[in-house]
């Protein structure tokens, strides 16, 4: 099914998250593609933040360019990380959106250590980088969990890992920081229509699993992960922290 119907058929729009985050700092972490960091990089400008974006290419998405303040940033290299941090004096909200997915290529030893690498320190490389700021603003983390942190996921079995422990070190590092003020969460959103999840949308079986196992009967789209973001983010959340909130048209209720 296409993005665009999906769009249609779910009536979600960002423009009608109505959160206040003006005078707010924002970076996200991933948000280079028309997918789930982009939506919720939107999501938080549409709100009065000023949004900073990363990703792997050289240049953001079209639908991100000139929007936002963009860096190239690999969230394996340690010194390119430091030199960002250093950039981005401070900071009220990092989401930890990068991420990959191999379908069939993360049993390989090397693949596996990749994907955990990314998925499972990025994140932790880029809360360190930033818990000086984060401490002098008193202020939050989102990470994007999934639902393959709690099921199992034979065909990328390093991401179903590395998103586990992302849940579990969303907890730990709430425990951690508390005595900062910093909230750290994560939103684990189901099956959601990007770019990282064509290969497996376009496997029919897959595809109609997830709608069928999904009691709202279909995939979600990148928006419908942004309003829960920016709730964990927001001063409507300020006793709410260690939580992995999920997101999946009741998937993992079932
Ligand atoms: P996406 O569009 O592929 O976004 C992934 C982002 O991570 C991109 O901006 C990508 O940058 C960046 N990235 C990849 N490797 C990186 C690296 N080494 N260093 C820095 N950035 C890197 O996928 P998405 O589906 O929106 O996923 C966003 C988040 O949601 C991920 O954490 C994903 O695991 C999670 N999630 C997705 C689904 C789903 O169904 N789509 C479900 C549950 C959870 P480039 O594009 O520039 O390479």
């Amino acid at each position: 099914m296409e993005y665009s119907r999906l769009r249609t058929e779910n009536n979600v729009s960002n423009e009608k998250i109505s959160f206040d985050f003006s005078g707010c700092r924002v970076a996200v972490i991933g948000a280079s593609r028309a997918g789930i960091g982009a939506s919720v990089a939107h999501a938080f400008n549409n709100a009065g933040a000023t949004t900073i974006i990363t990703g792997m290419e050289d240049e953001p998405a079209r639908t991100e360019r000139g929007v936002f303040e963009y860096y190239q940033l690999d969230v394996r290299e340690d010194n390119a990380i430091a030199r960002f941090a250093e950039k981005v004096s401070s900071l009220d909200v990092l989401v930890n959106c990068a991420a990959i997915a191999t379908r069939d290529q993360e049993h390989d030893p090397q693949s596996f250590s990749n994907t955990i690498d990314i998925n499972l320190t990025g994140t932790l490389r880029m809360s360190k980088a930033f818990l000086p700021q984060l401490k002098e603003s008193r202020g939050c983390i989102v990470n994007i969990g999934s639902m393959y942190g709690f099921f199992g996921s034979p065909r990328v079995p390093a991401y179903g890992a590395s998103k586990a422990a992302v849940h579990q070190l969303t907890r730990s590092l709430a425990i951690d920081w508390a005595e900062f003020g910093i909230r750290v969460n994560a939103v684990a959103p189901g099956f959601i229509v990007t770019e990282q999840s064509r290969a497996g949308r376009e496997d029919p079986t897959h595809f109609q699993r997830v709608v069928e196992r999904t009691p709202y009967g279909r995939w979600g789209s990148p928006d419908e992960i942004a309003g829960p973001v920016l709730f964990l983010a927001s001063e409507l959340a300020s006793f709410v922290t260690g939580h992995v909130l999920t997101v999946d048209g009741g998937y993992s209720a079932v």
